[in-house]
């Protein structure tokens, strides 16, 4: 085993596995799930099967912390342990699974860990740069903190859920030009397309989600000041429900853009710092037959890495706990295309977007669906997370 490498493109799984599928044998994310009828119990996705790490006494658990608190040998001994048992060319469980392997429609996908504490940084040159170009001053977007550190706010774990959770619009205090506020639904529903990491107790990365941070910009405009978003963003926080191990995401990872000013020594990291993973943002309404892909980008894109967060995320002797998340912060691209919300695809209401059905969006309708999609593009086989989905559904 101890040569074995389960990254290698060659490998095959005996679990039939399309090369476009997300859940490769070079995959192998970790989940928590429960059987109709069963307990929660921790799994490994393979195709459209999930083994079942309980009913083959390796792990044990309704949530994933437990695994999380060991050591990242540990993480990647599992991971290499599992890959051997799916593998094609071992007959130790492949004639004999039975209940050990699942099908992924029969089971309930919950959420992968108890999440300790949830921080949401504001990673992308890309986004940041859009926001304050639109709300402060086009000429001098960023903050002038904003290249010296990665900006953050801690957030509110216990709404973060897992995909599918339907979106109920918030109410809150809304505000015109006049200084004065009602209390409303939101008008101006948001999403935001975002990774997310899981920590383990000794502030290694265990793995990636997708992350959707719901944002309700019309109360996040009243709010916000002088402290950062509070309600705005504390209704729902979406996250896929397979933790991808950054051991899966090892071949794909490429240099982040130049730093300048060069960061403090405390953030420094070696290159390659960030992870090349396709992302994609769908949009369904209610009435359509099929959604509308709106925006494309790239994980590749951050000018923080999850790194250089967690180092900023410590660096004043914080500790940190196995299951904590961190959101990447929106993900935008240098194109018009690429932009990772609403507010900056139709530029703060100004320019809609349209859908393949010929409606328009400015911000999110009741019943609209969004799917945020994820992947890494190996050679004949991807590393992929899975959907987030949510449907709005009225206040
Ligand atoms: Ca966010």
């Amino acid at each position: 085993m101890a040569s074995y490498q389960p990254n290698q493109s060659n490998l095959t799984s005996w679990v039939p596995v399309p090369p476009d599928h997300p859940f490769s044998i070079q995959n192998l994310p970790f989940g928590i799930f429960a059987p109709k009828p069963g307990d929660p119990r921790p799994g490994v996705a393979i195709g459209d099967h999930i083994l079942d790490l309980a009913e083959l006494n390796i792990w044990e658990g309704d949530s994933l912390n437990g695994l999380m608190a060991r050591p990242p040998q540990v993480w990647s001994d599992l991971r290499a342990r599992v890959s051997w048992l799916l593998n094609s060319e071992n007959p130790e469980l492949r004639d004999t699974s039975g209940r050990a392997l699942h099908r992924a429609e029969d089971v309930e996908l919950l959420l992968p860990a108890a999440i300790g504490d949830y921080v949401d940084f504001y990673s992308s040159l890309e986004h940041a740069t859009n926001v304050g170009s639109m709300f402060r001053d086009p000429a001098n977007p960023l903050l002038p903190n904003w290249r010296w550190l990665p900006i953050g706010y801690h957030g509110k774990s216990g709404t973060v859920s897992v995909s599918g959770t339907p979106v109920k619009r918030p109410k809150g205090q809304l505000t015109g030009d006049n200084q004065s506020a009602v209390y409303a639904p939101c008008r101006r529903l948001d999403i935001e397309l975002e990774t997310g990491f899981f920590l383990g107790s000794s502030g290694d990365i265990f793995g990636l989600v997708l992350l959707n941070d719901w944002s309700a910009r019309d109360i996040q405009r009243w709010e916000y000041q002088p402290l950062g978003p509070f309600l705005a963003k504390s209704f729902l926080t979406s996250i896929s429900p397979w933790v991808v191990t950054l051991d899966a995401l090892t071949p794909f990872r490429v240099d982040g853009p130049e730093q300048q000013p060069a960061p403090l020594p405390h953030l420094q990291t070696a290159e390659p710092r960030n992870y090349d993973i396709h992302l994609e943002v769908w949009l369904q309404p209610a009435s359509a037959p099929s959604a509308t892909c709106i925006a494309r980008t790239n994980f590749r894109h951050m000018y923080w890495s999850m790194r250089q967060q967690v180092q900023h995320l410590t660096s004043n002797g914080a500790p940190v706990r196995a299951g904590d998340l961190c959101g990447s912060g929106t993900i935008s691209g240098p194109t018009r295309d690429s932009f990772g919300s609403l507010l900056e695809l139709a530029w703060n209401g100004t320019k809609p977007i349209t859908l393949d059905t010929g409606e328009t969006r400015a911000f999110l309708e009741d019943g609209d669906t969004i799917t945020l999609r994820g992947w890494c593009q190996g050679v004949g086989y991807r590393v992929g997370f899975g959907d987030v989905t949510g449907t709005v559904v009225p206040a």
